[in-house]
C-alpha cells in the first residue's frame, strides 16, 4: 500500500466538488506529486528543446490566455485553483497545460449504440496508450462543480481529462493526431474538457471544436440516445465523421479525405494503420452481441505486436520512445457506468465505477 493508502497497482481515485476553482484547490491537493513529477519532465523536456527555456514558454502560453479565457473560463479556474492547490504559479501550469506532454503517440477508440449490443446499452470505449511511466501520473476523477452535470474520468495529474462521462449521458474519448497547422490558440485539453460539461450532443459538439484552437485531438463524442461522432481535428479544419453504421473505430491517423492534407507525416503512422484495421475487423465480428467483456476481447489484441492495440513497450526503444497501453476505459453511456481496467487490458480486470 502507498503511503496515502492506496494501492501502488492500482490508478488513485479522486473527488471534488463546489466551483471551479474550489474543484481545481482539491484536485491540486489530492495530486500534488503527480503534478510536480509532471512539472519536472516538463522543464527537462524545455531544457533538452533547443532555443526553448521555461520563461518563453510561458510567455507564449499567456498569449493565448484571453481565447481560453473566451471559450472555456471556468476551465481557467480550475487550472488557477489547481496551482494553488499544489503551490505553483498559474501562468506555469497553463502553460504545462498548453504544451502538453501527454497523450502522444498512441490510443484506439470504438463506440457502438444500442442496436448492435446485447443489453441495448450504449458504449463508448478507449484504450490509452502513452509512455509508461505515465500509469503513476493518472488519476480516476469524480468532478462536480456547483454549475455542471458532473463526470468521472481519468485525468493526468488529476486536472487534464483525457476521457470522461458526464450525468447528463455525454462522452468524451478519442485519440492523438499529428496535424501540420498548429498555432499559438487555445490548447486541445480545453475542448476535452467543456464537452464534459455539456447536456446535450450539439452543444457537446460545438464544444469539441472551437474556432481559435492551437492544436486538435480527434474528439470522439457520443450521448445516451447513441449519437455518435467522431470530430477529426486540425487547429484550423475539421471533419465530423458520423458513425452511420451505429458504431466506429478511431486511432491516430485521419481518416476524413477533407483531411488527408493536415497529416504531418503518414509514414509514421502504421501501428495506427494496424490497429484500425484489426480493431475494425475483430468489432465487426462482434456486432449485435456486444458487451463489456468483448471490449476487453478486442482491446486485449497482440496482432502488430508491440504496437498492436494492445500495447507493450518495444524494449528495442529508449524509455521517451515507449508505447504502452496504460488503462482501458468502457463507459456504459445507458447505465452511466464506468468500466476501467487498470494496465494492460491483455492481463487487467475492468473494474466497474458508478458516477
Ligand atoms: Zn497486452
Amino acid at each position: 500500500m502507498g503511503k496515502s493508502g492506496e494501492d501502488p497497482g492500482m490508478i488513485r481515485e479522486v473527488t471534488a466538488s463546489g466551483s471551479h476553482r474550489e474543484v481545481g484547490r482539491a484536485l491540486g491537493r489530492q495530486c500534488k506529486d503527480q503534478a510536480l513529477r509532471m512539472e519536472k519532465r516538463w522543464r527537462r523536456h524545455i531544457e533538452h528543446t533547443p532555443g526553448m527555456t521555461v520563461d518563453k514558454v510561458v510567455a507564449l502560453a499567456r498569449q493565448t490566455l484571453p481565447l481560453s479565457e473566451a471559450f472555456y473560463p471556468q476551465y481557467v479556474e480550475e487550472l488557477n485553483g489547481y496551482a494553488e492547490g499544489i503551490g505553483l504559479k498559474p501562468d506555469l501550469v497553463y502553460a504545462m497545460v498548453c504544451d502538453l506532454p501527454v497523450p502522444g503517440r498512441g490510443c484506439t477508440d470504438i463506440a457502438v449504440n444500442s442496436n448492435w449490443t446485447k443489453d441495448d446499452c450504449v458504449y463508448a470505449a478507449h484504450n490509452e496508450d502513452v509512455e509508461p511511466y505515465n500509469y503513476k501520473d493518472v488519476a480516476i476523477v469524480r468532478v462536480k462543480p456547483d454549475d455542471e452535470p458532473g463526470f468521472i474520468g481519468v485525468s493526468y495529474c488529476g486536472i487534464m481529462p483525457t476521457v470522461g462521462m458526464n450525468a447528463a449521458g455525454i462522452s468524451l474519448t478519442g485519440n492523438a493526431l499529428c496535424p501540420n497547422d498548429l498555432r499559438p490558440g487555445i490548447p486541445k485539453m480545453f475542448p476535452v474538457r467543456k464537452v464534459l460539461r455539456e447536456k446535450g450532443i450539439y452543444q457537446a459538439l460545438k464544444a469539441s471544436m472551437p474556432e481559435g484552437r492551437g492544436h486538435s485531438f480527434n474528439n470522439i463524442v457520443s450521448d445516451e440516445n447513441g449519437e455518435i461522432y467522431s470530430v477529426e481535428g486540425s487547429a484550423t479544419a475539421f471533419d465530423a465523421l458520423y458513425a452511420e453504421d451505429g458504431w466506429l473505430v478511431h486511432t491516430n491517423h485521419y481518416l476524413s479525405p477533407r483531411m488527408w492534407r493536415f497529416e504531418d507525416n503518414m509514414h509514421t503512422r502504421f501501428s495506427s494503420i494496424v490497429r484500425y484495421n484489426r480493431a475494425k475487423k475483430l468489432f465487426k465480428h462482434e456486432l449485435g452481441q456486444v458487451e463489456v467483456s468483448t471490449f476487453k476481447k478486442v482491446f486485449s489484441d497482440h496482432v502488430g505486436h508491440p504496437e498492436s492495440i494492445c500495447r507493450h513497450p518495444d524494449p528495442d526503444l529508449g524509455e521517451e520512445d515507449q508505447t504502452a497501453t496504460i488503462f482501458s476505459v468502457v463507459f456504459d453511456l445507458t447505465s452511466k457506468v464506468a468500466w476501467i481496467c487498470h494496465g494492460s487490458p491483455c492481463t487487467g480486470t475492468y473494474r466497474k465505477y458508478t458516477l
